[in-house]
């Protein structure tokens, strides 16, 4: 709920969720896909089961957490970069939230697979990868100034070592499965 409802919260999130999809929708028109937002990090509303979650992490600061699915199958992570150790979007203000999710959806808008239809974002960014994503939103005009990163703080490391094991298994020959090459990532 955030303010001004409950007393836990670091920040908006009841009164911001409208106003963020609001201005999605004016760009991308009824969106198929799912983004949450919570006033803490108790996520009471369970934003990291979204494509795209926001969770309040300080005031008027959101951190992201990617590749959530709705089917309750995966939640979010935070936009880490395992090869690094360094997270990404940790602590967002609230008027550059818009611009972040603007890009991503471009980003799954432009590079999906044909197998991909509506409401497969979070399965989209689980497929390409986090540094894929990283590298996408580095480049893009609305989102580079964004992209310092932080080094990986010891309570999200579980984050690092269960995806280190998820990828490692995924880029098995018996995976089958495909990414996004990095040369062919486009804002044109
Ligand atoms: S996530 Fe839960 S505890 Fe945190 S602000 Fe929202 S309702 Fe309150």
């Amino acid at each position: 709920m955030g303010f001004p409802t409950c007393k836990l919260s670091f920040t908006d999130s009841e009164r911001f969720e409208p106003k963020l999809i609001d201005v999605l929708e004016e760009k991308w028109g009824d969106l198929a896909e799912s983004i949450g937002v919570s006033g803490c990090v108790a996520q009471c509303s369970r934003p990291a089961t979204r494509a795209i979650g926001w969770v309040g992490s300080g005031y008027e600061l959101y951190m992201l957490k990617l590749g959530g699915t709705t089917d309750g199958r995966h939640q979010g992570e935070p936009l880490i970069d395992y090869e690094t150790g360094e997270v990404y979007l940790y602590q967002v203000p609230a008027g550059e939230v818009w611009k972040v999710c603007d890009a991503l959806i471009e980003f799954y808008v432009k590079y999906r697979g044909p197998e991909e239809v509506d409401g497969s974002m979070g399965y989209f960014f689980r497929r390409v990868g986090t540094r894929k994503v990283i590298e996408w939103l580095k480049s893009h005009p609305k989102t580079r100034h964004l992209m310092a990163p932080k080094k990986v703080q010891s309570k999200l490391l579980g984050y690092a070592e269960l995806r280190r094991a998820r990828e490692s298994l995924q880029s098995s020959p018996q995976s089958g499965r495909t990414s996004v090459a990095p040369s062919t990532l486009s804002h044109a």
